[in-house]
C-alpha cells in the first residue's frame, strides 16, 4: 500500500501553512518535498521543523499565484492525451479486425 500525501493547509489571508494530521494514516505519510514517508507522528514534526521544508513551504506560497495557470494547462494536457489514447485504441482495434480477417 502507498503512504497518504501530506497536504498543507490555507490559513484566512490565503497563505500555505503547515496543519498536523492529528493521526498519521496507517501506510504513512509522505511530503512533497521530501522523498521519504513517515510512520510516526513526532518523526513527522520533526521533519515540518526542518530547513528543507520551511523552503518548500514559502516556494509554494511564492508560486501560488502560478497554480490556477498550471492548473488549466494540466486540463489541456489531460485531454490531449485522453484524445490520443483514444485514437490508439481506434487503430489498436483496426489492426486486431484486419488481423482476423488475414486468418
Ligand atoms: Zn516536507
Amino acid at each position: 500500500m502507498t503512504p497518504d500525501t501530506y497536504v498543507p493547509g490555507v490559513s484566512e489571508n490565503g497563505v500555505y501553512v503547515d496543519v498536523l494530521p492529528s493521526s498519521i494514516p496507517e501506510y504513512g505519510l509522505k511530503c512533497p518535498c521530501f522523498d521519504r514517508y513517515y510512520l510516526n507522528r513526532d518523526k513527522f514534526v520533526q521533519h515540518i521543523k526542518c530547513k528543507r521544508h520551511s523552503a518548500w513551504m514559502k516556494q509554494l506560497n511564492l508560486e501560488k499565484h502560478n497554480f490556477f495557470k498550471k492548473c488549466v494547462e494540466l486540463e489541456q494536457t489531460v485531454k490531449q492525451q485522453r484524445l490520443l489514447i483514444a485514437e490508439l485504441e481506434k487503430k489498436s482495434h483496426r489492426v486486431h479486425v484486419e488481423n482476423l480477417i488475414d486468418l
